[in-house]
C-alpha cells in the first residue's frame, strides 16, 4: 500500500479538483481529506457516512472561581494573554500550555480536553473516505490531520487497498508537517507565477528535509509559459520528478464542480481530463 499526498504552497491551486481527478483513475483507494480548514471534497463525493467520532485538539483552562483568591499569578505565566482581570480564561487565545494550572496556589483552575471537530468516515462510489469538520472558532492542528491520516491508513489496511489518495493541507506550517511526514510519495501542484515558483521552492526544501519523495504537477500552465519552463528547471534542482502540466479549462473544472463529478467523470475526453490521465500514469510509473 502506498499513501501519495498532495500538496500545494497556497491554497486555491486546483489540488482538491487534481486530487478527485487522480481518485477516478486510480483503483483500489482510500481517499483522506487533510486540508481540514478547507475540505471540500465531501462536496463531490457525496459521502454516506457510516462513523463519526469527536476530535479533541488538547486541553483548555477553565477558572472555577468559587476557590480562587484572585492573587494574579495565573495572568501573571500566561504568555498567550489569555486570561482577563476578572480571571475567565478566553477559550480562542488559551493555547493549553497548562502553566496557569501548575502555578495556581489555589489548585483551582481545571484543564479538561475540548472537542474541536469531527471525523468521519464514509462511503463512496470511489472507495471510502475520511474526513475532518472543525468546530467553529477551533484552529486546524498537526494533530486532526494526523488523526485523518492514521484512519485512513487503517482502512487500506483492513481492506488491502493499494493506495491512499490524500489531500494535504496547503502552505509550509504545522499541518502541511503533519500532512506528508512518513509519506511515500508527495505531488507538489504548482502554478506558473512568481509566487508559484517561490512556493515550490520552500515545499521543496520541505520534502528535501524530510527525505520525502515527491514530484511536480503545473496546473493552468498555458497561462504563463515561461513560469511553467522556470517550474520545470527548478523541479530539476529540487530532484522532484517533473509529472507534467494540466491547461486552464475553468469551464470544466466548474461544470463538472457543479455537477458533483470529479473532471475525468463529468468529461474523460476534456483536455485537463487527457492531462491528468498522463499525470496518473507517470506517477504510477514512478511510485
Ligand atoms: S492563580 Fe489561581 S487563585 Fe490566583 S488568580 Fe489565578 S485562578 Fe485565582
Ligand atoms: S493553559 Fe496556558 S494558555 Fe491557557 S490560560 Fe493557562 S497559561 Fe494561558
Amino acid at each position: 500500500m502506498k499513501e501519495i499526498v498532495v500538496i500545494s504552497g497556497k491554497g486555491g491551486t486546483g489540488k482538491t479538483t487534481f486530487v478527485l481527478a487522480l481518485g477516478s483513475l486510480f483503483k483500489n483507494i482510500v481517499l483522506a481529506d487533510c486540508d481540514v480548514d478547507a475540505a471540500d471534497m465531501f462536496l463531490v463525493l457525496k459521502p454516506d457516512v457510516k462513523t463519526e467520532s469527536e476530535f479533541s485538539g488538547g486541553k483548555k483552562a477553565f477558572i472555577d472561581k468559587t476557590a480562587c483568591t484572585e492573587c494574579g499569578k495565573c495572568i501573571e505565566v500566561c504568555e498567550y494573554d489569555a486570561i482577563s482581570p476578572d480571571f475567565v480564561v478566553d477559550e480562542i487565545k488559551c493555547e493549553g500550555c497548562g502553566a496557569c494550572v501548575y502555578f495556581c496556589p489555589e489548585k483551582t483552575i481545571e484543564f479538561n480536553e475540548v472537542v474541536s471537530g469531527m471525523v468521519f468516515i464514509s462511503e463512496t462510489r470511489l472507495g471510502p473516505f475520511v474526513h475532518a469538520k472543525l468546530n467553529p472558532g477551533m484552529e486546524n492542528s498537526g494533530k486532526l490531520v494526523s488523526r485523518v491520516r492514521n484512519e485512513a491508513k487503517k482502512i487500506a489496511v483492513e481492506k488491502e487497498k493499494d493506495f491512499i489518495l490524500t489531500d494535504g493541507s496547503p502552505g509550509v506550517g504545522c499541518p502541511v508537517i503533519s500532512s506528508i511526514s512518513g509519506a511515500d510519495y508527495v505531488v507538489i501542484v504548482s502554478e506558473p507565477t512568481v509566487s508559484g515558483v517561490h512556493d515550490l521552492e520552500r515545499v521543496g526544501d520541505l520534502l528535501a528535509h524530510f527525505k520525502i519523495k515527491g514530484g511536480v504537477v503545473v496546473n493552468k500552465w498555458d497561462l504563463n509559459k515561461e513560469k511553467t519552463d522556470e517550474i520545470e528547471e527548478v523541479s530539476k534542482k529540487l530532484r522532484l520528478d517533473f509529472l507534467g502540466k494540466i491547461p486552464y479549462e475553468i469551464d470544466t473544472v466548474l461544470a463538472a464542480m457543479n455537477n458533483e463529478k470529479t473532471v475525468i467523470e463529468y468529461n474523460p475526453r476534456s483536455e485537463v481530463s487527457k492531462s491528468v490521465k498522463l499525470i496518473a500514469e507517470k506517477l504510477k510509473s514512478v511510485i
